[in-house]
């Protein structure tokens, strides 16, 4: 029989994905909370204001690195790899202490792109309504202030970060900027809603120009997501 080049790379494949049999079932069996969640929408569906290639990048490799990451640095401890990444992050004393910079960084990468991801979607942008709405009047005086203030700390974060509008512990809102992967979960706060102001966020489209991209960001922003996450952060 002889196979076309097609042919060939059919049964080539095969084979190697049966050699890789074994590596892959530790894989089938990672970690319920190291996962990577699928995007809910399509790679271009925040085009123009995100493009598909930032989009792909940025969901299938960084995010899926800092899992990989958090896996190997917990995968000895079944206990802490069990443990909901939230918890861990508000309890890092139960991290080796060797350990625990890589935690923030890797755990703190993998929660705060999961939620990133969550709070966009196609047909985003305007304004919330609703509970929120009233939280983010009374406490910043109007939308328009409040967006300001997040806009300011995302494009003012020196070097690589974030900024979040958290819930704090006495259920107020707050703007809080955050370095590197460090996630507000550390500090007993609640993020419903959060920019990546890494460069890998924007730099194909935007290069340097990070308050173009924070502008083109808040047309993508999902107010029924974030709604969402702020009624059950104030329950408590
Ligand atoms: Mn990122």
């Amino acid at each position: 029989m002889t196979l076309n080049r097609r042919e060939l790379l059919k049964v080539v494949g095969a084979s190697l994905a049966s050699l890789a049999v074994p590596s892959l079932n530790w894989a089938a069996q990672s970690p319920k909370y190291y996962t990577l969640p699928p995007l809910p929408y399509d790679y271009d569906a925040l085009e123009p204001s995100i493009d598909k290639l930032t989009m792909q990048i940025h969901h299938d490799k960084h995010h899926q690195a800092y899992i990989t990451n958090a896996i190997n640095l917990l995968k000895s401890d079944a206990k802490l790899l069990e443990m909901p990444p939230e918890k861990l992050l508000m309890d890092l004393s139960v991290v080796p202490e060797k350990d625990r910079q890589g935690v923030i960084n890797n755990v703190g990468g993998h929660v705060n792109h999961t939620l990133f991801w969550e709070i966009m979607g196609p047909k985003g942008g305007g304004e919330p309504t609703g509970a929120l709405a009233k939280a983010i009047d009374s406490r910043f005086g109007s939308f328009d202030k409040f967006q300001k203030e997040m806009s300011t700390k995302a494009a003012t974060q020196f070097g690589s970060g974030w900024a979040f509008l958290v819930v704090t512990n006495k259920g107020e809102l707050e703007v809080v900027q955050s370095k590197n992967q460090d996630s507000p979960i550390m500090n007993g706060q609640k993020p419903i809603l959060g920019i990546d102001v890494w460069e890998h966020a924007y730099y194909l489209k935007y290069q340097n120009l990070r308050p173009k991209y924070i502008e083109a960001w808040w047309k993508v922003v999902n107010w029924k997501a974030v709604s969402e996450k702020a009624a059950t952060a104030m329950k408590g």
